[in-house]
């Protein structure tokens, strides 16, 4: 798959980062991700709207499927899937749109293939709370800006989950940490490892299992010290009860 991401649009200096046409010698701009189901794999291309027909007559008996490319797309992941990958605009991490939801409307972009939200947690952290999802930058100067302000510190490009492990790390060596924070950051790792090992299983066939025991390992640990906290702050003599039974006292 053609990575035109420096390709220019000629427009007042603006450049685009959505990918060329996969067709040899062809320049325009990608507007269709085609794909089809040879027997034993799956395929896909993205063509200028003039070469999505040649792919469709040439794919015709593997049925092809067509949908949009998105604006902000500059690659795809070599699953032959048709998954858009782009950067996002607020965060600067790759987000991916899923071939079976891309011509549906409203966002659709997502952190990974286990993110159920869509939603861009490091911008909603600089927004307050405020709902922010994730969006592709769509040009290079929106790209490299948001490349260079990311929440993580870095500025290669690279996938949210390939940094939460640092994240979580950096959490537990900034001070203080309560124990409560240290269980959560491990809780936190630990699931990213579980979801990279449940994506690789997915694309490759493999065991879960080892990094199944270690997230169940650290969910409980961090909710039994929950437990714990509650049951001791239950136990523990209410403040304002102790304050008005010595008041009376004197
Ligand atoms: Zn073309
Ligand atoms: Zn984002
Ligand atoms: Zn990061």
């Amino acid at each position: 798959m053609a990575n035109t991401d420096a390709s220019a649009s000629g427009q007042r200096g603006t450049r685009l980062v959505t990918v060329g046409c996969g067709k040899s010698f062809c320049y325009q701009r990608a507007t269709t991700v085609v794909t089809w189901t040879p027997p034993g794999s799956q395929q896909d291309k993205a063509v200028c709207g003039e070469h999505t027909d040649y792919y469709r007559e040439l794919t015709a008996a593997h049925s092809p499927q067509t949908v949009q490319i998105a604006e902000g797309t500059h690659t795809f992941i070599a699953d032959g899937q048709g998954t858009q990958v782009g950067i996002c605009r607020h965060c600067g991490h790759y987000i991916y749109l899923y071939f079976r939801v891309a011509g549906r409307v409203g966002n659709w972009w997502r952190g990974s293939e286990w993110d159920e939200t869509g939603r861009c947690g490091d911008a909603e952290q600089r927004t307050g709370g405020w709902r922010v999802w994730h969006e592709p930058a769509t040009t290079v100067e929106e790209r490299d800006a948001a490349l260079a302000a990311t929440v993580c510190g870095r500025t290669e490009r690279h996938a949210l989950r390939d940094c939460q492990d640092t994240r979580a790390a950096l959490a537990a060596a900034a001070e203080p940490v309560s124990e409560a924070q240290k269980l959560i950051a491990d809780e936190t790792a630990a699931r990213a490892r579980y979801e990279r090992a449940c994506e690789a299983a997915a694309r490759a066939g493999g065991e879960v299992t080892a990094a199944a025991k270690a997230l169940d390992k650290a969910a409980s640990a961090r909710r039994e010290y929950a437990e714990r906290a509650a049951a001791e702050a239950a136990a523990a003599v209410p403040i304002g009860a102790a304050g008005a039974a010595s008041d009376q006292a004197t």
